[in-house]
């Protein structure tokens, strides 16, 4: 080439959007570790520690916990595609995008699915779903734990005994929800699990945990036809994260390091004060917002504190606020999905990036740009309001 382009050099942000989060030096660190094979002892018996880590992280002692090697969305291809053979049926919760992109999943993987719906911002209460148990009776009912687009937490432990009464599986989107919030496999009985590394776990984008019940895998074993998708197939990737080491796919050694390192992390700290920290930067920076008029716009009671979609206040231009908070600040946060587009902020504190240093940055930041348009505060009011938090405990 006669002419290269730049040499790498990313500018260093502060990611408070909905994903990718802040991460962790130490786990930086680990991707940049020498890399050895993907049957190399060193490396199955980083796997086998993993894996223990991970079923710490679901709270479940299921065998078949695995990381899936791609993103998220992958997780979720990879939970509905192992579950559901063509004209399968099965019930899907949507109250937001990620709803609604398993709903597509579902479909693409042959399931005739039921959407049981609810307006974004809200969750699921049980009874929303008992006409379509009874009428769709379904193998599989979906269901997102934290809908990303629109900041509600969907508590889970009595539609759980719903579905099961049922007979159906439970199979739920944590992706979001891993390491911010509780997820309790094997207390509320989830069958069917799935996360992102890129989230609460503070890792770049790359792979997926996931957790199958002793229950998912009989309905798995049982299967007529072959698993849609040869990558996903747990039934084959089973073997290579097995005693029998079987060759598959070559694992990202290095994405495996990452995560590793993020997962100790986390139970260095703990999964409850990881939680604990999560809910307290909320408080102050809900305490903040609410300060300069800033409202939350998921339903009462159900707001994430890993992600905080706000409504932008009436007369704010959402790309000059957002790209001054980037090109001025340093800092990334999130528009609005589909119907919340140019109406709502969201605003991450997820893992690493749920720090005070980062709620009080952005605060100030914030309040800064709306007084430049034109807003009245008392200066320093949101600052001072997070702070009244921090300080009361
Ligand atoms: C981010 C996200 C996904 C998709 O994950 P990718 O890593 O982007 O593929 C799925 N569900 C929820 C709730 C998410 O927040």
């Amino acid at each position: 080439m006669s002419e290269l382009p730049p040499s790498l050099n990313p500018p260093v942000r502060t990611l408070l959007g909905p994903g990718p989060s802040d991460i962790h030096p130490r786990v930086l660190r680990a991707l940049a570790a020498n890399t050895v094979g993907h049957l190399d002892p060193y490396y199955l018996s980083l796997m086998n520690d993993m894996q223990q880590m991970l079923r710490a992280t679901f709270r479940t002692a299921n065998p078949l916990t695995l990381a899936i090697s791609a993103t998220g969305s992958a997780g979720m291809e990879s939970t509905v595609v192992n579950l559901i053979e063509p004209g399968d049926s099965m019930v899907v919760c949507v109250n937001g995008v990620f709803g609604g992109r398993m709903v597509d999943v579902a479909e693409r993987a042959g399931a005739r699915v039921t959407r049981v719906e609810r307006p974004w911002g809200e969750v699921f209460e049980p009874a929303d779903l008992k006409d379509a148990l009874v009428k769709a009776r379904p193998k599989v009912v979906g269901i997102v734990q934290a809908e990303t687009s629109t900041g509600a937490w969907q508590p889970l432990e009595e539609i759980s005994k719903l579905v099961h009464d049922a007979g159906a599986l439970l199979l739920v989107d944590a992706v979001t929800a891993l390491g911010g919030i509780p997820v309790e496999v094997d207390r509320w009985g989830i069958d069917a699990i799935y996360s992102g590394t890129q989230k609460c776990l503070s890792c770049p984008p790359g792979l997926a945990p996931a957790s199958f019940s002793p229950r998912a895998v009989e309905v798995i074993l049982q299967r007529k036809t072959k698993v849609q998708s040869w990558y996903l197939d747990v039934g084959m990737l089973a073997q290579y994260w097995g005693s029998e080491r079987v060759y598959h796919h070559t694992a990202p050694i290095n994405m495996t390091y990452a995560l590793y390192e993020a997962l100790r992390i986390l139970h260095e700290e703990g999964l409850d004060a990881a939680q604990a920290r999560h809910l307290r930067n909320h408080r102050a920076l809900k305490a903040g917002l609410a300060a300069i008029g800033i409202e939350y716009t998921t339903q009462a009671g159900r707001e994430l504190p890993q992600l905080n979609a706000v409504r932008i206040p009436a007369g704010v231009d959402d790309l000059q606020v957002r790209s001054a908070l980037l090109n001025r600040f340093g800092i990334e946060i999130g528009g609005g999905l589909g119907a919340f587009k140019g109406k709502v902020w969201r605003i991450g504190l997820m893992g690493h990036g749920s720090r005070e240093s980062n709620v009080l940055q952005l605060l100030g930041a914030l309040e800064l740009l709306l007084q430049e348009a034109g807003h009245k505060f008392a200066h320093g009011a949101s600052v001072a309001a997070a702070n009244a938090v921090y300080a009361g405990g």
